[in-house]
């Protein structure tokens, strides 16, 4: 039998010559296949069964035409995907992104990650992803609610709450979801609550679930500092991205007693010295969908912009990338490990490169990956799937609670994992390896398909 590494080895060659130009999916899937050896080597019927390779193959890719008239009359034609990767454990699950950097390969990677973070969650979810090149800046909200009811026409046919749910991403959220939810009722005349999260509350959403990303980033860098005796209580904290799961961040690391001193967006950053003051941030960017140069001319003399500047330069104890792929390299890795970073969780999907990954494990910082650090944003959508399925809704209370368990048992897997694989302090191997098994031994059980 072929030794492991090889066959991996192998395997990557492969899929890096038969999906060419997808360079978000190829490091994904390297990430992943560089931490598998050791599983495959103590359970051969895995390798045996073929898992890895029929893992890799998404089971089915959906690709269509998004038509929209602007304000001005104007036909404009985008492109729409859905990945339908793995329903081994459930029902492919997973947001929809709408940015111009989208196309197949990146909703690949997306959906890709998803299969082993949903698997991760233990809810009974399979992975999936999808989304559009739809640039929503700087269009009107009739723009975006026309773009939303064309997208929506083509993938009502291929969603349903037992088949595919999707959620929120980047550029989707409350607003973007209720046009798609609308016209998705429209559409099959079905009240069918459960085929998308990330919902209004009053109309199906769950409580917690717009804070449940952000909220979750910051309970697995506790537990990752606390299985290390530390605390998270009083330390500083550098978060990257103003969107959705950014701003939910710096509240919880408020309400933990950290000092969160960053945000940014596309066009800088900017730190506060006295600490966001998160007021101010989420008006500018919930109510007003402002930049967050607004944010230090709105603050006062502690606060001040830093136009194409990276967020990872100020001095801090623990960091949270929280915008998208790729936005830490080596680089930024380097200044975070020289000004003493203790912990980085992964908001963001991706966000570190595998480069800069590497040196905060060779330099001993706790590292969380993002399948396991960010899995509470789809965790809570399982919980709102749950709730739309009882008919009932949770308090926040309850459905805090059930986040912080989902999140410590993440933590408790994943580093149980990497120990019994001999990585200890290894997240990324225990939680690729964790997820995977999970997915690995369903897979099995059910059969060649
Ligand atoms: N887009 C989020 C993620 O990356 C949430 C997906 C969901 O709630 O389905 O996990």
């Amino acid at each position: 039998m072929t030794d492991p590494k090889d066959r991996l080895d192998a395997l990557r060659a492969d899929i890096e010559r038969r999906n060419p130009g997808q360079p978000e999916f190829h490091q994904a899937v390297r990430e992943v296949l560089d931490t598998l050896g050791p599983v495959l080597t103590a359970r051969p019927q895995y390798a045996e069964a073929g898992l890895v390779e029929r893992l890799l193959e998404p089971e089915r890719q959906i690709i269509f035409r998004v038509p929209w008239t602007d304000d001005h009359g104007r036909v404009h034609v985008n492109r729409g995907y859905r990945v339908e990767f793995n329903s081994a454990l459930g029902p492919y699950k997973g947001g929809l992104r709408f940015h111009p950097s989208v196309d197949i390969g990146v909703v690949k990677f997306l959906g890709f990650e998803q299969i082993f973070k949903n698997a991760l969650t233990g809810l009974g979810i399979g992975g999936g992803k999808g989304g559009s090149d739809f640039d929503p800046h700087g269009k009107s909200a009739a723009e975006v609610m026309r773009f939303c009811q064309s997208f929506m026409t083509e993938l009502a046919r291929h969603i349903g709450e037992h088949t595919d749910i999707p959620a929120g991403d980047i550029g989707v959220g409350g607003r973007e979801i209720g046009y798609l939810f609308g016209q998705y009722r429209r559409i099959t005349n079905r009240w069918e609550a459960g085929v998308l999260t990330g919902k209004g509350q009053g109309w199906g959403g769950s409580v917690i679930r717009p804070e449940a990303t952000g909220y979750g980033a910051v309970l697995f860098a506790a537990e990752m500092l606390k299985a290390r005796g530390e605390a998270l209580d009083g330390l500083s904290a550098v978060v990257s991205g103003s969107g959705n799961v950014a701003l939910y961040t710096i509240e919880k690391l408020q309400q933990l007693g950290a000092n969160p001193l960053t945000a940014s967006d596309s066009s800088g950053y900017v730190v506060d010295d006295k600490g966001i003051d998160l007021a101010l941030l989420k008006q500018i960017k919930e109510v007003e969908r402002g930049r967050v140069s607004e944010y230090a001319t709105r603050r006062g003399p502690s606060a001040r912009f830093v136009r194409q500047g990276r967020v990872w330069e100020v001095p801090a104890d623990v960091a949270f990338p929280s915008a998208t792929q790729n936005e830490l390299d080596v680089e930024d890795a380097r200044t975070l490990i020289a000004n003493g970073v203790k912990a980085v969780s992964e908001g963001a999907n991706m966000p570190t490169t595998p480069e800069a990954v590497h040196l905060f494990q060779e330099a001993g910082v706790a590292f969380g990956p993002g399948k396991a650090a960010n899995a509470g944003g789809v965790a809570v959508s399982a919980l709102e799937m749950a709730q739309n399925a009882s008919r009932v809704a949770w308090s926040r209370e309850r459905v805090e609670d059930e986040l912080a368990g989902i999140m410590r048992s993440i933590h408790a897997v994943s580093h149980e994992t990497a120990e019994r694989y001999g990585s200890p302090g290894d997240y990324v191997t225990g939680a690729n390896i964790a997820g995977f098994e999970r997915v690995a031994d369903a897979m099995l059980a059910q059969g060649v398909i």
